[in-house]
């Protein structure tokens, strides 16, 4: 589960990790009140307002409708509601979002942190995330803050550096002045990385996240240190035990699709293509959407029903595979293992018949246990289903159904 930057920086600073200053809105009124209230408490005059939407690069992003950028700097307590009105409402494009955008419902208002005159301001990359190939966390920072770490990976790795962590014993202060040291740091910025490390893996650990990346880290010419990005992704696997950060969940981030096949227990994810598919088992899946390919289609989305499917999960795949208005032909692929074929056929029937209304071709391919009979069920229902027992078949019904 992915959250916004205004949220991930409430958990650092619960976790005694230094955090740019901010108060999140969602209209020019509230923003304004905010400004008032972190110049009370930092005696800030600058303030930076940040679009909050779960993609990155919002500060080289623009809003569609105004051309405003995705964090822009305001230099006076007047300017700010102008400028939020920019932003909040506004579709914001970045090279993450994709051309279609995301639309900005809050924004965060944040001290402005790199002081006017201040000739050594430094952004550093900071991240942690979990190394599936060592089974260990790892720490990757690079003096190279600010850019896409993508681009500094690919330019020059050598300014990455990576320290992983052993689980039986946790983070080693060796290890965080290795990185602090290899920063660049001395003095009391070398001493402040150090506790920002320790504190921000203590983060990640007690929240049980798969990964925070703090892009830029910065480091201020009084040697402050502190989290003026900040990118948290947590484990789905682990919210029963973390109710609070369970709430953070904005579903207005989330396809809505995918939403609604969530609360089905669906396992459903939207992709571009125009060949919808419902499969059970993720490996069939994967194998199902090969298939479409070679039969010249773009699969429309990776759904699996799981080992149990029966009516009501066909029925809901089927609606949820029907909303995508891309579709063009629908390929069942169930292997008769747990589930029989013939259930599965007279689910197909049922849901098909409850629905009503489909446009779109169904090709069924059922194998394993009671194949033939659900060969059968499908081919009598007279509904526009056809069935397929061999997979290189329903390939060559499928291409014929979207050519
Ligand atoms: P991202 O573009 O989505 O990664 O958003 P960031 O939070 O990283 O902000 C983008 C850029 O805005 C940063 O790299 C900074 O250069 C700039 N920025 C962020 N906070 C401040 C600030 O307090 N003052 C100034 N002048 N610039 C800031
Ligand atoms: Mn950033």
């Amino acid at each position: 589960m992915n959250i916004h930057e205004y949220q991930a920086k409430s958990i650092l600073k619960n976790y005694g990790v230094n955090v740019q200053r901010g108060i999140v809105a969602d209209n020019a009124d509230k923003a304004h009140t905010a400004a008032k209230e972190l110049h009370a408490e930092t005696g800030t005059s600058w303030y930076v307002i940040k679009a909050q939407i779960h993609a990155g690069g919002r500060g080289k992003g623009k809003i569609r409708e105004t051309g405003s950028n995705g964090v822009v700097l305001a230099k006076s307590l007047a300017e700010v509601p102008e400028k939020v009105k920019n932003i909040l409402g506004g579709t914001l494009v970045t090279h993450q979002t994709g051309e279609e955008g995301k639309r900005v419902n809050k924004v965060l208002i944040a001290e402005d942190v790199y002081y006017p005159g201040d000739s050594e301001p430094k952004e550093f990359y900071l991240s942690i995330l979990l190394d599936r190939g060592t089974s260990q966390n790892v720490i990757m920072a690079s003096t190279e803050g600010g850019m896409d770490i993508e681009d500094v990976a690919a330019n020059t790795p050598e300014k990455i550096i990576k320290e992983w962590i052993d689980p039986a014993v946790g983070l080693q202060g060796f290890q965080a002045r290795k990185i602090a040291f290899a920063l660049g740091l001395s003095g009391n910025a070398f001493k402040e990385m150090v506790k920002f490390i320790f504190s921000l893996y203590k983060a990640y650990e007690g929240t049980d996240a798969s990964m925070f990346e703090i892009n830029p880290v910065l480091k201020t010419s009084d040697d402050r240190i502190l989290a003026v990005d900040a990118k948290v992704n947590l484990d789905d696997n682990s919210l029963f035990r973390h109710k609070d950060l369970a709430e953070m969940r904005d579903l207005s981030e989330e396809d809505p699709l995918e939403v609604e096949a969530g609360k089905s227990g669906l396992n459903y994810v939207k992709l571009d293509g125009n060949v919808g598919c419902m499969v059970n088992g993720a490996g069939l899946a994967m194998a199902t959407m090969d298939i479409i390919k070679l039969s010249g289609g773009e699969p429309a989305n990776f759904l699996d029903v799981g080992g149990g499917a029966n009516a009501e999960t066909v029925e809901a795949g089927f609606r949820i595979i029907l909303k995508d208005p891309h579709v063009k032909a629908i390929l069942i692929n169930i292997f008769g293992g747990i589930v029989r074929c013939d259930r599965v056929a007279n689910g197909v029937v049922e849901a098909y018949k409850k629905i009503g209304d489909i446009n779109v071709p169904i090709i069924v391919r059922l194998q394993g246990t009671n194949a033939e009979e659900g060969a059968r069920i499908i081919e009598e229902s007279g509904l526009k289903v056809s069935s397929a027992i061999v997979l290189k078949d329903a390939a060559e019904k499928v291409k014929e159904a979207i050519s």
